[in-house]
């Protein structure tokens, strides 16, 4: 790095928390500041890696990190006044850490600014494979691809032949979720809040079959006529009423992997499920987990999937938002289905 970089000053555009909320969030609980700078040098002597963020990711869990919470619970909340964090792709800018150097293109948590200094750079990894799109790192190939592959192959368990039902399937986990389950050669249903996405599921994804959960009155019919004999794994990103519906649906000895609930995510008070006897009287196995626990699987995961990501047996749909000013806006659509795939906010181009 020549001498004038190392003392370049530059501007650093944010996101923070205005407030900690209640209730569903808003674009204005969120405010974009233009005043900050950063220097594009780590200090002497100091661990931390300092990146370029290219692409961000818009992840249901950060609603959690929005409100104030007493217990502790695996993430931290954010605090008002600072920058939101998250999961990212970046480039490494400078470094003095022995795993990291310029240029290396890394995925893990970042900030939602254009520069980051990452204080944890443990917790980065470095991407091996730059042939695929490095937005693939927010998504397919980074947390929530690894959600699909724990949730379903750790803690289904899956089966060749068997019947397997996913929410929110067209989703940064769920499209993929679909896709692993129709590899192991299981029948495939999703559900998804809108027309395109169901034609997402059945055309693109190769899903048997899927439905709009909005246009049924009667989730518990709608699921009896996609699985006259009953359901083996229920892939559950959803909770509330679907949960439900779906416990009068499984099979005996069936599994669910409690992946997430988002339609509890803006509750003041979770609805509650009213079902839960058919766990025991199916012999239901009910499992919650956090991808976070099996990092340690995450190259046994990439070399799975990057190949067929490669062939073309699985491919990935993302929702990407140009610039920072507008990552309020895309994480807030979450929680109304208003993206089509992975969310995901591009900040800088290469
Ligand atoms: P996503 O599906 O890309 O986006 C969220 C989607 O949830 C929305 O597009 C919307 O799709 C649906 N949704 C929003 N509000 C809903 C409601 N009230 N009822 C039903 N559906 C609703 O998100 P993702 O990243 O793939 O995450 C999916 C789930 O996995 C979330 O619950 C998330 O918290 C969880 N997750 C868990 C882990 C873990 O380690 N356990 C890791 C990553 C993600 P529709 O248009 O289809 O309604």
């Amino acid at each position: 790095m020549s001498e004038k970089r190392e003392e370049a000053v530059v501007a650093n555009k944010k996101v923070v928390l205005k407030h900690y909320i209640t209730g569903f969030p808003k674009e204005s609980d969120m405010e974009v500041l233009t005043t900050g700078t950063v220097r594009l040098k780590v200090a002497e002597g100091s661990p931390a890696v300092l990146v370029k963020n290219l692409y961000l990711s818009c992840d249901p869990y950060m609603r959690k990190r929005m409100s104030k919470h007493e217990e502790p619970s695996f993430v931290s909340d954010f605090t008002p006044g600072e920058v939101l964090t998250g999961f990212g792709v970046a480039k490494v800018v400078d470094s003095n850490h022995p795993n990291f150097k310029e240029g290396d293109y890394v995925w893990g948590p970042t900030g939602w600014e254009e520069y980051s200094l990452i204080t944890s750079p443990e917790n980065l990894f470095k991407i091996k494979y730059t042939d695929v799109p490095p937005s693939y790192y927010t998504g397919l190939l980074g947390m929530p691809g690894f959600t699909a592959y724990i949730g379903f192959f750790e803690i289904c368990k899956p089966k060749k032949g068997e019947y397997v039902f996913i929410s929110a399937a067209s989703g940064a986990v769920g499209q993929l979720v679909g896709q692993y389950a129709k590899l192991m050669g299981c029948y495939v249903v999703g559900s998804a809040g809108s027309d395109e996405k169901v034609s997402l599921l059945k055309n693109k994804f190769g899903f048997d079959d899927a439905f709009n959960y909005k246009q049924e009155t009667d989730l518990n019919a709608a699921l009896k006529r996609r699985f006259p004999d009953g359901i083996d794994i229920y892939f559950e990103n959803v909770g509330g009423a679907m949960l439900d519906a779906v416990l009068l649906n499984m099979r005996i000895h069936g599994r669910i992997a409690a992946c997430g609930m988002i339609s509890q995510y803006n509750l003041e008070k979770p609805e509650g499920v009213h079902n839960l006897m058919f766990v025991v009287s199916k012999r239901i196995r009910i499992e919650g987990f956090i991808v976070f626990d099996h990092y340690h699987k995450y190259s046994e995961f990439v070399e799975f999937t990057v190949p067929r990501v490669k062939d073309g047996r699985i491919t990935y749909v993302e929702d990407v938002v140009e610039g920072l000013e507008n990552a309020p806006a895309a994480l807030v659509g979450l929680f109304y289905g208003l993206n089509v795939g992975k969310q995901l906010v591009a900040v800088a181009h290469e």
